[in-house]
């Protein structure tokens, strides 16, 4: 009997950026939202260099960016790169729009264990509930649809919870995405292994920059130098996954080994101390982090953030997708709750939206790596788009075309592949450019067409933040698809 049985409107499985995020824009609503997380916070996460539009953008909307304002974070104005042509490091600054720039132009760089409890906190604020140490491991389903989970809690009770809408938020090790159908392709372009720790007393990039992600690239891969606080930094090296065997038998050897193969990291670690205490104190491995799912949702069902899809650390995008797309599925949630527009209608522009979103950061990054030149490297030269996997952007194609073939007007790979190498020559002589300026002069980056694409989207949902009506009505993705509502909370049908 359904008696006693506990009904939400929306349940939310995971506590990270992209769950606390949809739950708070969904009781934001009104709505009954219920978070299951299977940690107690504040725990540990990576992803610690953020995007603007992630706080100026969508935490402006859930009204959690006065509370990240007050907690100290490190304020990033931009990316220091060593990488490319260029043997000098060149910076490149979150200046998108000029209507928006000045206070809102910058991120931060975040330790993930208290940027994901304030935005959790805030959910709870906002009237979301949460049940830590809940382990979901399943769906309930009737027929075609999704109608609540299965879970375990601290004690090892199984219990059931009913919702109108399941939302996937738990991260790369999802156990619920597989439910939605389709599976998970993993890309082979960005098949590759990060290995990471954390330092005190690392260097810092002179000012204005010192709040800089700083991104080297050397024979062996890349690293990241992430200034968290004053003191400490998050050092991670990404290598060849054929390197796994070598780092997981001694990561510390493996991390020296790799610093004393990077000039420019050495010297910034010269007088740094590993930690090796608290939550900092280990080293961690991650692999294969580069997948999508090849569907987004069915009836009762949604994958947001990383449940849904991840592409390479390089350019900080995971918590901007994992935000991005909570505001996404938060709008076709509340409206189909609310009855504006049909289910089908309201997933589908979400699908549509967040594919666009991933597949222009793909594309960009694929470019970003195929500038970096080094003859000599295994690692870089298996980066050239030029003698690229033809597999893998068949598959980018299929993977945004596969909604909106409209929008993009791609006849293929072929055409597809041209497209790449094009904009890798654009993007790299925007940066030979940029670099040569003397001034500091920022603008040629943007000047690229990759560059502002992947920009554009977050800047807009900024900008709409920021600027709410002014911005003007939005326009439909594709034909019939949906629009914005002046709020940004919703989906409304787009003009006849
Ligand atoms: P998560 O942050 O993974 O949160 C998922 C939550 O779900 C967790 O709290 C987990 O405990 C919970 N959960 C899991 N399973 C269950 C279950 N069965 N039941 C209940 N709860 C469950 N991103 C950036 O923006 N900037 C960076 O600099 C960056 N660097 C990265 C470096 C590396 C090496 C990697 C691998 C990733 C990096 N990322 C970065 C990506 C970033 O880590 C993720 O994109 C981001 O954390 C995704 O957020 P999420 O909310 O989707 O999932």
């Amino acid at each position: 009997s359904s008696e006693g049985r506990e009904q939400y409107d929306v349940v939310v499985v995971g506590g990270g950026p992209g769950g606390s995020t949809l739950a708070a824009l969904v009781a934001m609503r009104g709505h009954r939202v219920l978070i299951l997380e299977k940690e107690t916070f504040p725990r540990y996460q990576i992803g610690e260099s953020l995007l603007p539009s992630t706080i100026h953008g969508v935490c402006r909307m859930t009204g959690v960016a006065e509370k990240l304002a007050a907690a100290g974070f490190t304020p990033k104005k931009g990316g220091t790169f060593r990488w490319g042509a260029n043997a000098e490091p060149w910076t490149f600054s979150f200046s998108v729009s000029p209507k928006i720039a000045g206070a809102t132009s910058h991120a931060y760089q975040v330790e993930r264990s208290k940027f994901d409890n304030i935005l959790l906190e805030h959910a709870v604020e906002k009237g979301a509930e949460v049940r830590f140490q809940t382990s979901v491991s399943d769906v309930l389903e009737d027929g075609e649809r999704v109608t609540g989970v299965r879970y375990t809690d601290a004690g090892g009770t199984e219990h059931e919870v009913h919702a109108t809408y399941v939302v996937d938020a738990s991260g790369n090790g999802s156990r619920l995405h597989k439910r939605v159908g389709g599976t998970r392709e993993y890309s082979q372009f960005f098949r590759s292994l990060a290995l990471f720790g954390y330092f005190q007393g690392g260097k810092r990039l002179p000012a204005p920059n010192s709040g800089n992600i700083l991104s080297v690239a050397f024979e062996s891969g890349w690293f990241w130098y992430i200034p968290l606080t004053p003191d400490l930094t998050s050092v991670g090296a990404v290598v060849r996954r054929e390197n796994a065997e070598k780092i997981q038998g001694d990561p510390e050897r493996a991390l020296l080994a790799l610093i004393d193969e990077c000039p420019l990291i050495k010297e910034y670690l010269s007088d740094a101390s590993r930690v090796t205490e608290g939550q900092y104190g280990q080293l961690r491995v991650r692999k294969d982090y580069s997948y999508h799912q090849t569907k987004f949702w069915r009836p009762g069902l949604v994958l947001i953030g990383d449940a849904a899809c991840f592409v390479d650390p390089v350019f900080s995008s995971g918590v901007h997708l994992a935000t991005y797309s909570a505001l996404l599925a938060a709008r076709s949630i509340s409206s189909s709750l609310a009855g504006i527009v049909s289910e089908e209608a309201a997933f589908t522009e979400f699908e549509a939206r967040y594919r666009r979103e991933y597949g222009v950061f793909y594309e960009f990054l694929m470019s970003f790596y195929d500038m970096h030149v080094d003859e000599n490297s295994y690692f870089w030269s298996a980066k050239k788009v030029t003698h690229n996997q033809h597999t893998e952007l068949e598959s980018f194609v299929e993977l945004v075309a596969g909604v909106s073939s409209s929008e993009f007007d791609l006849d293929g790979a072929e055409s597809a592949a041209t497209r790449m190498k094009s904009k890798s020559a654009e993007f790299v002589s925007a940066i030979d450019e940029m670099s040569a300026d003397a001034e500091g002069n920022m603008t040629p980056l943007f000047r690229s067409s990759a560059v502002r694409q992947a920009m554009q989207e977050g800047a807009q949902v900024q900008s709409r933040a920021f600027l709410g009506e002014d911005l003007g009505p939005d326009v439909p993705m594709f034909p019939g698809g949906l629009i914005t509502s002046d709020d940004g909370m919703l989906w409304q049908p787009g003009p006849a």
